[in-house]
């Protein structure tokens, strides 16, 4: 198998078995992000586990891209610090800039790395980011902001809200 059918594989079984697809009761930050030229929407939700980790939840529809990368970020963030997930969240949204070139780190980026396919493919890229700016963005609303900035910057990068 190579490594690119292998990294679809990945893909396709965080689509089929998400990790982490619920709302979170009473939770710190709300985030609903929509990527109109796909047709993604995501809700991510964010609150503090009381020992200073994050719990991540959400719920959303759209292609698999899109939902098997919310299913990624809230199987690798959650129980990490928000400082963590600032750091994971940066090597991703460079990952997913790369053109597919990058070398991808997998101590931390976990099941991410399958994602540097789609880096190829402009169309797709927002769908694998729409999650992970949804969560920056609930992180930000809930005070539990890592404290980097780690947004993507240009004017193209910007999503829209509902
Ligand atoms: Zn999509």
């Amino acid at each position: 198998m190579n490594v690119e059918s292998l990294y679809q594989d990945i893909i396709l079984d965080h689509y089929k078995h998400p990790r982490g697809r619920q709302l979170i009761e009473a939770a710190a930050g709300e985030s609903h992000q929509v990527n109109p030229t796909c047709g993604d929407e995501v809700t991510v939700h964010v609150a503090p586990d009381g020992g200073g980790h994050l719990r991540v939840g959400y719920e959303g529809q759209g292609c698999s891209i899109s939902q098997a990368s919310a299913s990624v970020m809230s199987e690798m963030l959650t129980g990490t610090s928000p400082a963590h997930a600032d750091e994971v969240r940066a090597g991703f949204v460079d990952l997913m800039h790369s053109k597919g070139a990058a070398e991808p780190d997998e101590d931390l980026l976990g099941d991410g790395i399958a994602f540097v396919g789609v880096a190829k493919y402009p169309a797709r890229i927002k769908c694998a980011l729409l999650p992970w700016m949804a969560l920056q963005d609930a992180q930000a609303k809930a005070g539990i902001a890592g404290g980097q900035d780690a947004a993507p910057q240009g004017p193209d990068e910007g999503m829209a809200r509902s």
